[in-house]
């Protein structure tokens, strides 16, 4: 079977298509041929040993993966080859106190699918059956790639890390990110207003068009006065961030009283100064998130089913053209989400 494989670091786009061994299933795990998997930040810090861990080269990416299972190890009862799935990229042990709580993001044991272990860039992926979830039957792959991890991440900020409440207002940074353009289409099917920043006009377009009722211009340096006149100065209620750096500081320019920061990423900067005076003098809340459970998947999928909720999906390539998914996401030249399709 033939994988992308990410062969060194020091300078991007060290990739290599390989012909490896045909996958087989231990006990406990499944073989799932790849039908398409999408590209996320996570990819390209992998790429660039971004990520507070070693990893060991060669290691084929991608954790945002629908398919269908050809075959099944022992000890799996539930599934048969020819079911099509989705993979929970939070890799888990279903044994530790978290897991026990349905709590498997934050697993004692925790793995990334196409960080720890090889991911979906490839032909075939092998991961335990615990992490499947199934996909609704009038689902396509690649509709569920494009939302299996970005978008249930914003399932799980929104629904699960934090609440909403019909009439809130809600700050989706990011508006054509993949968590971003989620966070703006579930935010609205749960009753919010929603505001949405862009740093280019087709990114504001976009947020406009997933149902962003405001939007803001965030390469302007005063973008949070920007939001609070929106919001007739009084701020928004929930702010979904996934950008850290200097864009978490400014989202606390734009929360109301009461208000919540939920964030899930650091992708411009994991260190951040943060005046606690107006944290609790307003008593605000700064959430942390990470990934998601299998229900935030099961619901991210079954509302795409219903059509409450639609993948922006920029641009599609062939398995040999990772490489170029890669450089395309790495330049921020994307509306929605890339996705390969071996
Ligand atoms: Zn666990």
């Amino acid at each position: 079977m033939r994988a992308c494989q990410l062969i060194a670091h020091g300078q991007p786009g060290c990739f290599e298509l390989r012909e490896l061994p045909a996958l087989e299933p231990k006990a406990g795990d499944v073989v799932v041929t790849v039908r398409a998997c999408g590209l996320n930040h996570l990819d390209l810090w992998l790429e660039s040993a971004g990520l507070p861990v070693t990893v060991p080269l060669p290691r084929t990416p991608g954790g945002e993966i629908a398919g269908i299972i050809a075959a099944v190890g022992a000890g799996v009862p539930d599934w048969k080859p020819g079911d099509r799935v989705a993979i929970q990229s939070n890799i888990f042990c279903g044994e530790c106190e978290f897991c026990r709580r349905g709590e498997e993001s934050i697993c004692l044991r925790g793995e990334l699918l196409g960080v720890g272990r090889d991911g979906g860039f490839a032909e075939q992926v092998v991961v335990p059956a615990r992490a499947l979830v199934r996909m609704p039957t009038d689902l396509d792959f690649r509709t569920s790639a494009a939302l299996t991890l970005a978008g249930s991440t914003a399932m799980h900020m929104l629904t699960d890390r934090s609440q909403v409440r019909a009439g809130d207002w809600v700050l989706a940074i990011g508006g054509a990110s993949g968590v971003g353009s989620a966070a703006i289409q579930i935010a609205r099917q749960l009753g919010a207003r929603v505001i949405s920043t862009g740093s280019t006009e087709a990114k504001r377009q976009l947020a406009l068009q997933l149902g962003a009722e405001g939007i803001v211009d965030s390469t302007n340096p005063d973008w949070p006065a920007e939001v609070r006149k929106l919001t007739g100065k009084r701020g928004v209620d929930l702010v979904v961030e996934h950008v850290g750096g200097d864009v978490l500081p400014k989202c606390f320019e734009c929360l109301a009283r009461g208000g919540t920061i939920v964030t899930c990423g650091a992708t411009a900067g994991r260190e951040v100064k943060l005046n606690l005076w107006p944290l609790f003098v307003k008593q605000q809340k700064l959430v942390g998130s990470y990934g998601r459970n299998r229900r935030d998947i099961q619901a991210t999928l079954a509302w795409a089913a219903a059509g409450k909720l639609k993948p922006v999906i920029d641009s599609v390539f062939p398995l040999a053209e990772t490489p170029a998914a890669f450089a395309k996401l790495r330049n921020r030249a994307v509306l929605g989400k890339l996705v390969v399709e071996p």
